[in-house]
């Protein structure tokens, strides 16, 4: 019997640029555009940053509504994630969008540096940002960026700030934060099942680093990312031509593991979340 795997398409990010990738979606009409294509392409999760009338990141709670509302319409069910992460805005104001209620909201659980630059998610903001979820009936999904994060998920469980199971995700390849190295992920595994037994779970790799860590993902049982936020290309060279090619690829990987992309029904049942009709009925 084949498995269902979640399949997140990350449609824009903070970084890219359509100098990078002109398919890149930047304003809310192509982010819709574009999710709807990777939607019927089999993708079920869709995780969100938004950009200003420049093109730049922010977290303009009120872009993330528009978009909410477009994604609603045009991909019925499908599960909406917004970005809380920190190069959209400064300190609180990454929550802001938090009240029209989103299925999901990325929280990362420790800071780190990249290459050029600190990822910083103090503590005090961090359980500002659960608790706003926790308000909003808003499921974290923990990005994992390094070790001691997964702890700390593990410790705001414990505090009641984070609900169980959780669902984290391990964000591999960038410079600076965890190496996209397989005896990395088969450790972090591990360690997953001691600290937060029953999580769901996603591996996402950065860059070069997607195709593998969806593989690595789809034969240990897991769920899988992919997205222009993360990838640009389709092959050594090429420019994907859309999320949904992105998508397809990566569905293109499944039969391998006798795995098959979840319904948007299984999807929300594997999360723990309201289901579609639940979701599309629900006032912002
Ligand atoms: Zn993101």
């Amino acid at each position: 019997m084949t498995t269902p795997a979640i399949v997140t398409v990350a449609i824009t990010g903070n970084v890219p640029t359509k100098a990078d990738n002109p398919a890149l979606p930047i304003t809310i009409a192509e982010q819709v555009e574009s999710t709807q294509e990777a939607f019927e392409a089999g993708a079920t999760l869709a995780h969100v940053h938004v950009r200003d009338d420049e093109g730049k990141p922010c977290s303009d709670a009120e872009r993330f509504a528009k978009l909410q509302e477009g994604l609603k319409k045009h991909c019925p069910g499908m599960i909406i994630q917004f970005s809380t992460g920190a190069r959209g805005g400064k300190g609180n104001e990454r929550g802001g969008s938090l009240k029209y209620r989103p299925d999901m909201g990325s929280l990362s659980t420790g800071s780190v540096n990249f290459s050029t630059r600190i990822y910083d998610n103090e503590p005090a903001l961090i359980d500002y940002l659960c608790e706003e979820m926790l308000k909003y009936d808003v499921k974290p999904e923990i990005e994992i960026f390094d070790l001691a994060m997964l702890y700390n998920a593990a410790k705001l469980i414990e505090r009641g700030l984070i609900k169980a199971p959780a669902h984290v995700q391990f964000v591999m390849g960038i410079p600076g934060a965890l190496p996209a190295k397989e005896s990395v992920f088969k450790f972090l595994l591990s360690e997953l099942g001691e600290v937060l037994p029953g999580a769901t779970w996603t591996a996402a790799g950065i860059g070069r680093h997607q195709e593998i860590c969806n593989r690595w993902s789809l034969a240990n049982g897991g769920h899988v990312r992919t997205g222009l936020e993360d990838n640009l290309l389709i092959s050594k060279g090429v420019l994907a031509k859309s999320n949904a090619q992105l998508v397809e690829k990566t569905i293109s990987l499944m039969p391998e593991y006798d795995r098959r992309p979840a319904t948007v029904d299984e999807a929300r049942s594997l999360l723990g979340l309201r289901s579609a009709e639940d979701a599309s009925t629900q006032a912002a």
